[in-house]
């Protein structure tokens, strides 16, 4: 049996920050990560589109859910923290506009290098190749897989989201084994799919919308990019739909809809003007044309074909104001009907997860199980796209490592 102070189970963004913020507080540690694919870090490369969106400037608490839990955490370790702690290992970062941070470099390779030579520097050893499928408590300390002894443990196998990339959610079964239970869980910033046929919309883009999920009652609200698949909606406004989308069909008795605003900064009557002037300026073109000064033309398209402008192959000069308003409106409010999501092999992160009332906030240690420690998305913390859910990773493994410490 081999024996450690301190094993980190997962070794990805939380886990390899704890090991590191556990030898950093104290060198003596022998620690030891145990990651079940031939590398640590696989989903790290992942991220960003291969940039690392590693965190955002402007994160709080409020962004989360379990946002008094998070806040403990970010009390401590804020972005700018997070920030400092790559940066004490070499690693310059920049934001954007929009507070996302990237590494100097814009790439997400750059990042994970930093954490593996810290590593290998500071002396954890990594046993990859090697799935955890048991944890028992025993006298002093925690047994693992039947053949290494650890005093302390960290579960930091992330969640179900993206299991090609090593979350397959067994993590959640080491920690019943040690008594936890589990939220119920949903796959989130994953794309939609809808019951409508989108297949004409396959491949467009559209910059800067609104969109509102419904099913009779307000879910939730979104802005920013939309994609359109073959068989439903992606980008960043869609996909930050699908936990409150998951949650709303599982058992619904009323439909779920997304109702997309093409264009959020014109009201109604705005948009009717605009569009009464290009039925002015353009009055002997084909209907395509009425939208094509604001918006991708196959989406004008799709909107004139909802209201059924396509009478007798006309020219915009023969649409009456009824016409023009009802297209107008249908621009701020394109309905469709959403029937699922693309599930958790598409997700980027899992809602959901070990509950916040079995964790101490202020140590990350479990408050059911002495000597164990949770970080990252194994616990019951998500947030949207924006460096959001890598800030909780390295901030919980930084202040569960700072503890074992
Ligand atoms: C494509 C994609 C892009 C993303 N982009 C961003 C982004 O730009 N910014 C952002 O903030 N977030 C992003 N995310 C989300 C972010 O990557 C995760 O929230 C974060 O990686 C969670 O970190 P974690 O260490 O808790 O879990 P994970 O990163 O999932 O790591 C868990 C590790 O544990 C290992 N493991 C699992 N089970 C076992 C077991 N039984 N035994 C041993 N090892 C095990 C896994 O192989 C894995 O290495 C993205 C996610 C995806 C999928």
């Amino acid at each position: 049996m081999k024996k450690y102070d301190v094993a980190v189970v997962g070794g990805c963004a939380a886990g390899l920050t704890a090991a590191i913020s556990a030898k950093r507080k104290n060198p003596q540690l022998n620690i030891v990560i145990i990651e079940k694919l031939p590398r640590i870090g696989k989903k790290i490369l992942a991220t960003g589109n291969g940039r690392c969106n590693l965190t955002n400037i402007n994160a709080v608490a409020s962004d989360y859910c379990n946002p008094d839990f998070v806040s403990d955490v970010f009390e401590k370790y804020p972005p700018q923290k997070v920030i400092g702690f790559f940066e004490s290992m070499g690693l310059l970062t920049f934001a954007d506009s929009e507070g996302r941070v990237y590494p100097r470099s814009n790439m997400a390779s750059s990042v994970l290098d930093t954490l593996r030579f810290e590593l290998e520097k500071t002396g954890v050893d990594v046993i990859c190749d090697t799935p955890v499928s048991q944890v028992r408590k025993i006298n002093g300390g925690f047994e693992i897989n039947g053949n290494i002894f650890c005093k302390r443990a960290v579960i930091s196998t992330g969640g179900k989201a993206s299991p090609s990339q090593g979350s397959d959610g067994s993590g959640y079964l080491l920690a019943k084994q040690l008594g936890h239970s589990v939220t119920p869980l949903y796959p989130a910033l994953v794309p939609l799919t809808v019951r409508n046929n989108v297949r004409p919309l396959k491949g467009v883009r559209a910059r800067n919308v609104s969109l509102t999920l419904t099913d009779g009652k307000l879910l939730k609200k979104t802005n920013g990019e939309l994609l359109f698949t073959d068989n439903g909606i992606s980008g960043i406004a869609a996909m930050e739909l699908a936990a409150q989308t998951e949650k709303s069909l599982f058992g619904a008795k009323e439909k779920t809809f997304t109702d997309i605003d093409f264009l959020p900064d014109m009201s109604v009557e705005e948009l009717t003007e605009y569009l009464f002037k290009i039925k002015n300026i353009k009055g002997n073109c084909d209907i395509d044309m009425l939208f094509s000064g604001v918006l991708p033309k196959a989406i004008g398209t799709e909107i004139c074909k909802a209201v059924s402008l396509y009478k007798n192959e006309r020219t915009l000069s023969r649409l009456s104001r009824e016409e023009i308003v009802s297209a107008a409106q249908k621009a701020k409010c394109f309905r469709l009907e959403v029937t699922g999501t693309k599930g958790f092999e598409n997700a980027q992160v899992t809602s959901g997860g070990i509950p916040v009332s079995e964790i101490s906030s202020e140590t990350m240690e479990s408050l059911l199980c002495k000597g164990l420690y949770f970080a990252g998305e194994i616990i019951d913390v998500d947030a949207d796209c924006g460096g959001f859910n890598l800030q909780w990773a390295f901030a919980s493994g930084l202040l569960a490592g700072e503890n074992i410490g």
